[in-house]
């Protein structure tokens, strides 16, 4: 299957890939060539947060950026224009501070389901619209969040580790609380939303990676996406995505 639309797709993506903003001319053209799989080029584009760069190369996204939140956060000190104070009974882990990174996140273009589908594992799972890596539901030594690690979660649900490195593990202000907010999107190039679809409901029929095959706000013709879980951890707030694996093949992501 894949092999019969692989000329077309290399075709359209060589057009666009000449410069950052030729997706509003090619896009278009690799929309209505697919077959079934939905090019998310110009929504990655559109979505991301500046200080995030985007190009394309063949049939891949490449997303570059420092790892810093276009949000506030306690973890970025007090004096940076960015500062909040922690939420109420929260306070700040032995890591301190936000530190720019150098990650780079390479993604295909058009997001097609795995024959075997790989577990998400430590480190980041994907990115966020924000600018910052999304983790899963574990921490360093693979051992789930506890009632200790949770209180260092910034309003954002997310904190550095020990390089400074800040992340995701749950939902919150900033990403997403209880809505169909687009969040980022997952190392295989699907789409990550809240824990509601664009009509307000709750989804009800969600396989066993935590997405299905539905119309969103930025995919309104419909695209496989995951959901964050309808699950409140600790009452802390709901995880991003739990453990578990992807639904697609796995981009690189580098630091
Ligand atoms: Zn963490
Ligand atoms: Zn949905």
């Amino acid at each position: 299957m894949q092999r019969l639309i692989f000329p077309v797709l290399l075709l359209s993506l060589l057009a666009c890939s000449k410069s950052d903003d030729a997706s509003s001319t090619t896009n278009p053209t690799t929309t209505t060539t697919t077959t079934g799989s939905v090019n998310i080029t110009s929504v990655v584009k559109a979505k991301f947060a500046s200080s995030v760069t985007i190009t394309t190369s063949g049939d891949n996204i490449i997303l570059k950026c420092d790892g810093r939140p276009n949000h506030k956060s306690p973890y970025y000190g007090v004096g940076n224009a960015l500062y909040e104070p922690f939420p109420a009974g929260h306070s700040t882990n032995p890591n301190g501070s936000i530190i720019a990174q150098n990650y780079t996140m390479t993604i295909p273009a058009k997001p097609a389901a795995a024959s075997t589908h790989e577990e998400t594992s430590l480190g980041a799972i994907g990115l966020a619209i924000t600018g910052a890596p999304i983790f899963n539901n574990n921490e360093g030594g693979n051992v789930a969040l506890n009632a200790g690690t949770i209180t260092s979660f910034d309003a954002a649900g997310a904190h550095p580790a020990q390089a400074g490195d800040y992340h995701y593990h749950v939902t919150g202000t900033y990403t997403t609380t209880d809505d169909a907010n687009l969040v980022g999107f997952l190392r295989d190039g699907f789409p990550l939303y809240g824990r509601k679809d664009k009509d307000g409901t709750y989804p009800s029929n969600l396989d066993a990676y935590n997405g299905h095959t539905a119309a969103t706000t930025e995919f309104p013709n419909g695209i496989y996406h995951y959901h964050t879980r309808n699950e409140n951890y600790l009452n802390t707030g709901y995880y991003i995505l739990k453990s578990g694996s992807y639904y697609g093949t796995k981009g690189t992501f580098t630091q």
